[in-house]
């Protein structure tokens, strides 16, 4: 393995080694350690003792808030330990962590089978499934980790254990939903894998802001009979080149056959409200194509601000939404409403992922000049407060806890998570929650929102 000291002349580099976001934070581990196998992972983990620091780990460097990057800490970086294994029979594979999203281009090419990775390709899975994944086929195959059978880990005190529902279950169970606070070192996920769809088609529906409502109600109205292997979601942007916020409704399913795509995405052809600006109906795709349209929505080389909700299923959601769509402040913005349900609608496997409604709803400042960092984050932040008493709480994977109070897991399973890490644990070993003066250690989140927390305390 390698180790790269504060003093190296490389230090600077390796400390935001494929990091995605541009805004990055003035945080410094000690030494950053490029691992290459499971031994180096152990051996770093022994350093991190004998030096008494903390580890933080970078699989793929796509957290928001490069939760990776740590004071009094080891920077673990597994970027060159890969490992991909695929039992076509079993349907099963087992990679490592920093193993990208794009591994469906490579099993469905090789293979014909495919799992819900993450919908942008360099997503790793490492930071992604440890924190639930909402990925492809998601309102059908369920949270990414729900598609996990088992992992090994190397513990915080240097062991290196096999975890599933008979093994070591405890860790297993956090290991799907924990996110950035999972209290050991993933080396290898073994994933269960499905028969790959064999046709991608879209439709898109773009609506003028005069439009909101009326679209947002059709298509919310379709959703939970729609079919569930077609994702559907809708942004508030400003379209390429207009000064006027439109509200654009996107769909992509994925079928075996060209017919059966056509089917499922004709009631919402027969059902849509006059007056798109721009639309089109049952479009040739490929996954390929999809993750240039995902790199294109969501682009690298930007400084990125991230935060988001699920929103209560019982709620007038294109009311409660509205001033977040139509209010966008310029083309640094984008907000987007990704439907679960029926996902949302079966009960949820034991595990600590265990929050979710019908409604995700992202936010995002994605920009390039730093003097914007405040105006961004004011408003990532009025908008949040806006919504987050109508959600029943927030997704790690697309947060900074640094910027907001949140629940992130049910109660029950809140308090089951703090106990288990406290066990597996007990001396914060591994970097846990990052908040605002990354001091939650083994207590970890409160698991509250903030509005709660501070309407009691008026
Ligand atoms: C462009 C973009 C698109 C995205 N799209 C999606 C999407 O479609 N669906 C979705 O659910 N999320 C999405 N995300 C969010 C993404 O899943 C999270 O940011 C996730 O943390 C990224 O994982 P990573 O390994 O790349 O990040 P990293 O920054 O490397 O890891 C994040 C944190 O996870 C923990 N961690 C990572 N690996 C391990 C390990 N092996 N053992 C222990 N802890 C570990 C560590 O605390 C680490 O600091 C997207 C993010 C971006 C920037």
């Amino acid at each position: 393995m390698e180790i790269i000291w504060r003093d190296s002349a490389t230090y600077e580099h390796a400390r935001f080694e494929r990091v995605y976001n541009l805004l990055r934070p003035n945080r410094y581990p000690a030494a950053i350690v490029r691992a290459k196998s499971e031994s180096d992972i152990v051996e770093a983990v022994r350093l991190a003792h004998s030096k008494g620091l903390r580890i933080a780990v970078r699989s793929g460097g796509h957290s928001f808030a490069v939760w990776s990057v740590r004071d009094h800490s080891i920077l673990l970086d597994l970027g060159d330990y890969r490992e991909v294994t695929v039992d076509a029979a079993k349907r099963e594979a087992r990679v490592s962590p920093s193993t990208q999203s794009n591994l469906d281009l490579q099993l469905m090419k090789d293979y014909g089978l495919m799992f819900g990775g993450g919908h942008c390709p360099d997503v790793s899975l490492g930071g992604y499934l440890l924190q639930g994944g909402i990925g492809w086929n998601c309102r059908n195959w369920g949270w990414g980790c729900e598609q996990v059978k088992a992992v090994d880990v190397v513990t915080a005190d240097g062991r290196l254990v096999h975890c599933n529902t008979e093994e070591n279950s405890d860790l297993f169970w956090a290991a799907r939903g924990a996110g950035p606070g999972f209290p050991g070192i993933v080396t290898r996920f073994h994933l269960q894998l499905h028969p790959a769809p064999k046709v991608f088609r879209t439709s898109g529906y773009m609506f003028p802001k005069t439009h909101y409502r009326e679209a947002f109600n059709w298509i919310l109205g379709l959703t939970s009979t729609f079919d569930d292997g077609t994702e559907i979601s809708a942004s508030g942007m400003y379209p390429d080149g207009k000064d006027e916020v439109a509200f654009f409704v996107y769909m992509v399913t994925m079928k075996d056959t060209a017919e059966e795509a056509q089917a499922a995405l004709l009631p919402a052809q027969q059902t849509r409200p006059p007056g798109a600006i721009e639309e089109w109906f049952c479009r040739e795709d490929s996954l390929e194509q999809e993750y240039a349209t995902q790199e294109n929505a969501y682009p690298g080389g930007r400084r990125w601000l991230a935060d988001n909700a699920f929103i209560r299923n019982d709620v007038d959601l294109a009311a409660v939404l509205e001033d977040a769509f139509l209010n966008l402040p310029d083309n640094n913005f984008t907000v987007l409403w990704y439907p679960l349900a029926p996902r949302s609608r079966r009960p949820l496997p034991d595990m600590a992922c265990s929050l979710q409604s019908d409604h995700y709803f992202g936010v995002y400042a994605i920009y390039q000049d730093e003097r914007d960092d405040e105006r961004c984050l004011t408003w990532q932040k009025q908008t949040m407060e806006k919504v987050e008493r109508f959600s029943v709480g927030t997704f790690t994977g697309e947060t900074d806890f640094q910027h907001r109070e949140a629940k992130y897991w049910g109660d029950e399973q809140g308090l089951r998570l703090a106990e288990i890490r406290r066990k597996w644990d007990p001396e914060g070993r591994i970097c846990g929650y990052l908040d605002r003066e990354d001091t939650s250690g083994v207590g970890g989140l409160s698991n509250r929102p903030g509005w709660q927390t501070q309407s009691a305390q008026l």
